[in-house]
């Protein structure tokens, strides 16, 4: 049994920034919803949000609300209450947790920021099913409730190759959804601004990229569970100069930890990589658990999923329609098994932790072999963990333990210690 270790785990400086983004960030949602004087869209998390920069919408992300439901442990007690009107407890724990909180007019957002007392109230809503097809019924749902509109792109998924016509088809989409957003808003999408907020875009995930890449540094900077709330700016405020600010103090920070050889753990022994969505009711417990081993996970599918390098300027709707198709939960197996074999390799990892998250097929990849197929080619052993994004009632803690105990241990024997 690997000895566990006293757990230090060094706090970055940056978090204090990030939390006054956030703060801001919903403070000014709150403000333009009580005023009416900003049109509010709802966005999916890897939606069309330039278009909507392009119009002065201020957008906000339900997806990362569900996440806060589950950070906050409110959602395992909201689900049930989705699963009464008819939405099963097998699909999405996001949705679930969201339409909850909705029915029981409760938000995590009033007790974190004083004054906000709900969630702001949508104009329109927007979806892309990029990444599910679950976000378009959680966004129909709310549009009647709302009655407002609610428009969508219907995306390729299973991508080997993102070819001229996957492009040709996501951009035409794009373009068709601006007239109705139009409607809304009340003016005209002004292309320099558009063009603007991809070129923010662009820097922010240019950044964003950086930062994540700092994790290859020995002893990593970063660990998996500082990155699920260090990506905030990147998900939310992705086309603004804010998210870039922020970003450029994270940036510094990691870099004066790697030329410090400053760990984010105490005694980096064993590096590892995450594939699939946080346990957001765990991270605490999740990041102590690993940092206790000497183990620390660098890096992930999920915080790399809002590196955009495909935005440009130039050329906006068809650079979006790559961008928001090329990503990863798009792709095909073998261009996942591809993806995750150069990250192994990029980041030095000696050990894969595959979530398989009970309510997200989509971004669980361990459920047909991967993981198997990756070990067999590249010698790096896994773990399959059982659980879920939201749904405490999914997971087993005492399970979870063991096994990654039982994981570090594989890990010391193989000899694969730092
Ligand atoms: S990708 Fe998964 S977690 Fe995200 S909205 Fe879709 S089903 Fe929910």
């Amino acid at each position: 049994m690997p000895e566990e270790k006293k757990v230090i785990i060094r706090r970055l400086n940056t978090a204090k920034d990030l939390g006054k983004f956030m703060a801001d960030y919903y403070y000014e949602l709150d403000a333009a919803a009580k005023s009416g004087k900003q049109k509010i869209a709802w966005c999916t998390s890897v939606g069309p949000a330039e278009i909507l920069r392009g119009m002065g919408y201020l957008i906000y992300f339900p997806e990362t609300h569900s996440a806060m439901l589950g950070s906050t442990r409110m959602a395992t007690d909201l689900i049930p209450k989705a699963n009464a009107i008819g939405y099963s407890p097998e699909i999405c724990s996001y949705l679930t947790a969201d339409i909850g909180a909705f029915l029981e007019n409760v938000t995590p957002l009033a007790n974190i920021y004083k004054g906000i007392e709900s969630v702001p109230r949508p104009d329109v809503l927007v979806y892309n099913t990029n990444q599910c097809r679950d976000v378009q019924d959680w966004f129909n749902w709310y549009a009647k409730r709302f009655d407002v509109p609610v428009v969508g792109i219907e995306t390729y998924r299973n991508v080997p190759e993102v070819t001229p016509a996957h492009i040709t088809s996501i951009s035409r989409q794009m373009e068709n959804i601006v007239q109705p957003l139009e409607d809304v808003a009340g003016r005209k999408l002004d292309m320099d601004e558009f063009k603007n907020a991809v070129a923010l875009s662009r820097e922010c995930s240019n950044l964003w990229e950086k930062c994540l890449a700092a994790a290859a540094a020995r002893p990593s900077p970063l660990t998996f569970f500082d990155g699920t709330t260090l990506m905030g700016p990147a998900v939310v405020g992705r086309g603004t100069q804010k998210a870039i600010d922020v970003y450029r103090l994270l940036l510094e920070e990691l870099n004066e930890r790697v030329a410090a050889g400053e760990g984010a753990i105490e005694n980096e022994r064993y590096r590892l990589y995450w594939d699939g969505m946080p346990v957001w009711g765990r991270l605490s417990m999740h990041s102590k658990l690993f940092a206790g081993l000497q183990a620390n996970v660098i890096a992930s599918t999920y915080c790399s999923s809002w590196i955009f390098t495909a935005l440009d300027a130039a050329n906006p709707f068809e650079s979006m329609a790559r961008a928001y198709t090329e990503l990863f939960i798009v792709r095909s197996d073998d261009y996942k098994e591809k993806y995750i074999r150069d990250k192994l390799a990029f980041f030095q990892c000696d050990g894969i932790i595959y979530h398989d998250a009970k309510t997200c097929p989509n971004n669980t990849n361990c459920r047909y072999g991967m993981a198997q197929r990756l070990e067999k080619k590249t010698g790096i052993p896994s773990l399959i963990m059982h659980g879920d994004l939201n749904d405490l009632r999914l997971l087993s803690d005492e399970q979870t333990r063991t096994n990654v105990e039982a994981f570090i241990e594989q890990l010391e024997e193989s000899g694969k210690a730092a």
